[in-house]
């Protein structure tokens, strides 16, 4: 039960920071603390069937378990300090960058090889955005894809589980500065290491709080993204999607001034139900095989909320609105943006008539019941800016969904190693509120193992 590093959490920044350890220093002795299953093990009850809407399991095998809350996402790596976190004001922009290359090398040794790296350099619609008040933001992202994705992960899990002890099914209740080290407990027993890595993610915000309160470790917050879901026909955005993947656009609103951006773009993919804490918004992903790709192509329109004092609850705040569209809706609302800007509800049948075929099943409704007056005006100058570099997309039949809500962890302090105020106790990933993406919170792993090496 002694170890010389525990991580806790085996998501993207768990993952990387044992398989770093391993090329630096393979003689340490390593355990891994996860909450959730193991990556074979991990398995959503919805079938859409049967199981229809979330039965809220003891441990969410979408956010948890081997492979973090990524497991099954659509595996964008974007190679880029413009967005995903801010990793690089702790450790500088070239070593950001360095890092998010050398994960990228590693996805592509354990099966990611043949993916396509896509890539906004000299591409010809930044000058294009630019020139209808759309910005650009600077990335190269590779593309793994769901299916893809999982692989990566299986081939990793099984160079991993060789060499570092596992402990699936086994969420850390409690760590506790002993002489020497760290004191990890669990339900089933207290665990000591000389070096501790909290990698607990989006799904380990609370719990981190709770840490971070115990142990007096500074943090600070106030942060929410919300927004909707857009789902047009892949045609529209095919001359930005086959040359970049995803664009990062941002927008700054005529009315207010605020930012509104694209954000988790999915080429031919499906939209689909995202559960937070039981309440259910929503997202979306695609497949790198053709045989699972669909006609549609969909993105998140997304506002920045920040708070000012004495407002502190900005998840909650999200969480309040997205709450809204589930009491309408029993769920996600979609409504067609004609509808919308009619000021009018939309029904099963002006879904139907539609000309594009929604790929989730979600409840007509008005969104307008449910967004802030300010967010939605916000969206809505969006999409008639977008279609200016993409006619079609403020086509009366494109969908809306709602609601999508981007949370943020709140941002612990730690320094430019990630270590937190007690030496040796590094927090990273999602859960520290510095990264924000798969390549930042791998990154970060990357980084703090290579410290601990040394
Ligand atoms: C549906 C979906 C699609 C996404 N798509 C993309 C994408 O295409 N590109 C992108 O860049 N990002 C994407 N993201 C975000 C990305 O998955 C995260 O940024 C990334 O996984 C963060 O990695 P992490 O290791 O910090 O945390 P996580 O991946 O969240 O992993 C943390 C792990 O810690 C475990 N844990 C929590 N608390 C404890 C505890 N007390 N004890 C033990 N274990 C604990 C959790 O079970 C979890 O497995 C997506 C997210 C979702 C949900």
């Amino acid at each position: 039960m002694n170890y010389d590093v525990i991580i806790i959490g085996a998501g993207p920044g768990g993952i990387f920071a044992a398989y770093e350890l391993l090329q630096k220093k393979p003689g340490l002795k390593i355990a891994v603390f996860e909450a959730g299953h193991a990556l074979s093990k991990r398995r959503c009850p919805i079938d859409g069937d049967r199981i229809k809407t979330c039965i809220g399991c003891k441990s969410c095998s979408i956010m948890s378990g081997f492979g973090g809350a990524g497991a099954f996402s659509d595996g964008k790596y974007n190679i880029t300090n413009d967005f995903g976190g801010t990793l690089y004001e702790h450790i500088g922009k070239k070593p950001a960058l360095d890092l998010m290359r050398y994960v990228d090398e590693i996805n592509l040794k354990y099966g990611g090889e043949g993916t396509k790296l896509y890539t906004t350099a000299g591409s010809r619609f930044k000058t294009l955005c630019v020139q209808n008040d759309l910005h650009l933001l600077d990335a190269s992202v590779r593309h793994l894809g769901t299916d893809i994705n999982y692989i990566v992960l299986e081939n990793l899990y099984a160079y991993l589980s060789e060499r570092v002890e596992f402990f699936f099914d086994t969420p850390v209740r409690n760590i506790a500065i002993t002489e020497g080290g760290y004191t990890v407990q669990c339900d089933g027993g207290t665990y000591f290491c000389k070096k501790c890595v909290v990698s607990v993610g989006r799904s380990g915000s609370k719990w981190m709080e709770q840490i971070c309160a115990e142990l007096d470790i500074p943090t600070r917050s106030n942060r929410v993204d919300i927004g909707v879901r857009v789902e047009l026909p892949a045609n529209v955005f095919a001359h930005l999607t086959d040359e970049l993947y995803e664009s990062k656009i941002v927008y700054r609103t005529e009315k207010y001034g605020d930012k509104v951006r694209t954000f988790c773009m999915n080429p031919r993919g499906a939209v689909v139900n995202e559960n937070t804490n039981g309440i259910i918004t929503v997202n979306g992903h695609s497949y790198e095989d053709p045989a699972l790709q669909t006609e549609n192509t969909n993105f998140a329109l997304l506002v920045a909320k920040h708070f000012s004092e004495p407002f502190k609850d900005s998840n909650g705040y999200g969480e309040s609105v997205a709450r809204l569209s589930n009491m309408l809706g029993g769920g996600v609302i979609v409504q067609r943006f004609g509808d919308l800007i009619r000021g009018r509800r939309s029904t099963a049948s002006r879904i139907e008539e539609a000309f594009i075929t929604p790929t989730l099943q979600a409840t007509p409704g008005d969104l307008s019941l449910v967004l802030p007056k300010r967010i939605l005006d916000g969206i809505i100058e969006m999409i008639y800016a977008l279609d200016k570099v993409a006619p079609g997309t403020a086509n009366e039949d494109t969908l809306l969904y709602g609601v999508e809500v981007k949370f943020y962890n709140m941002e612990v302090e730690v320094n430019e190693r990630l270590e937190s105020r007690y030496p040796g106790l590094y927090i990273i990933g999602d859960g520290s509120g510095i990264t924000h993406s798969l390549s930042h919170a791998s990154a970060s792993g990357v980084h703090v193992a290579r410290d601990i090496a040394k």
